[in-house]
């Protein structure tokens, strides 16, 4: 069947990006897509087999489950994660983030209004200010803090016991968190890119959801396409599904994902504009690399963070582009796969 899509009223202004390290309008849907209990996670096998025994451990001795440091790129799962973890403990969690801590005081607030077992999670933790962090080690180790009341000579501190918690700290960048810091959580998980089967189990139950009918082939089309990323998945299974809907009786199949993510300058292996930007970038103003990350964003105007967070993972995964001392070199692969013609540069160049 062909579907022509040139003609289709779509505007690509009104959409919004499918890869962004922020959660986007359209993902405050999110909710009723995230599973709710371990055995519907799928993927992260071995984060999960790690934290099913724990979670059953801290049961049985009825404590609470011990400081959890979830890192990994933006949108794997942490959230979804603490609130699992939360659901498998029987206790409730409190979200929030470093940057909206502003305050001792804000985080004093938050951790006497916690219940006893509850769980406490801060996204982006890594961006916590000083201030903030110091009240969070007696808090995570005696589950106490220390308030001072007053200024000057007549001031005065007083401990003040908290309930005992569970912190779950989420971050894209574990290298960032200060050592005292990491050294205070008893269980470290990373999370993986997820492999297009696993993607594909999660299209396909997020569709099930959402009540689209979806053929496997288009299931795996969005999967492979999809970075690796659970959260680019869901976004990209909504957008086809609009293309469906309007152009081929609603029903996602091969032929239709392939086109609509086409249509969206998502290529067969999940890069977007920006990848491919960065990637001639690094061949045509720096023959193929080595280049430092500011001045690669600053060349095709991104930001630095955004680049190393978010396109970085999978464009190495993918084996387009390495890090080395000296900066970043794009690999013989990505020549090819941008069908330019390759020169002799980056890696293959320092190698020689
Ligand atoms: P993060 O906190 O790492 O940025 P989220 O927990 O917000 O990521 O996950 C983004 C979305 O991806 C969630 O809404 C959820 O629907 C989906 N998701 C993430 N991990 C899984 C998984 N293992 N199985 C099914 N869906 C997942």
């Amino acid at each position: 069947m062909s579907i022509d899509f040139s003609n289709n009223d779509v505007s690509m202004d009104e959409l919004e990006p499918l890869v962004t390290t922020s959660l986007t309008r359209e993902d405050e849907a999110e909710g009723s897509l995230r599973p709710k209990r371990l055995k519907e996670y799928i993927g992260q096998e071995k984060a999960k087999g790690n934290l099913e025994i724990f979670i059953q451990a801290a049961k049985m001795r009825n404590e609470p489950l011990d400081h959890v440091l979830l890192h990994g790129p933006p949108g794997l799962g942490k959230t979804t994660l603490s609130g699992i973890i939360a659901n498998e403990m029987g206790v409730n969690v409190r979200i929030t983030s470093g940057p909206a801590i502003e305050k001792p005081g804000d985080l004093a607030a938050l951790l006497t209004n916690l219940g006893e077992n509850d769980i406490l999670f801060v996204d982006e933790i890594h961006r916590l200010n000083r201030s903030v962090e110091e009240i969070l080690y007696p808090a995570m180790e005696d589950f106490a803090i220390d308030i001072i009341i007053g200024k000057g000579p007549s001031a005065n501190s007083i401990r003040l016991d908290l309930p005992k918690f569970t912190l779950i700290g989420a971050t894209t960048r574990a290298g960032q968190l200060s050592a005292p810091l990491r050294d205070r959580f008893g269980v470290t998980l990373r999370l993986e890119l997820y492999t297009p089967a696993e993607l594909a189990l999660i299209v396909t139950r997020s569709a099930g959801i959402l009540e689209v009918p979806i053929e496997n082939e288009g299931a795996m089309e969005i999967a492979k396409r999809s970075r690796g990323t659970p959260r680019i998945a869901n976004r990209m299974l909504r957008r086809v599904r609009d293309f469906a809907q309007v152009m081929a009786g609603g029903v996602i199949t091969q032929s239709v994902a392939d086109r609509a993510l086409t249509a969206l300058e998502v290529d067969y292996l999940g890069l977007d504009a920006i990848d491919r930007r960065m990637l001639t970038a690094i061949i045509e103003n720096y023959s193929g690399g080595p280049v430092g990350l500011e001045t690669l964003a600053a060349t095709i105007n991104e930001e630095a963070v955004t680049l190393e967070d978010v396109y970085e993972p999978y464009l190495m995964q993918m084996g387009f582009l390495t890090r080395t001392p000296r900066g970043r070199c794009v690999t013989r692969r990505a020549y090819e796969h941008l069908g330019i013609a390759f020169r002799g540069g980056g890696m293959e160049q320092l190698s020689l």
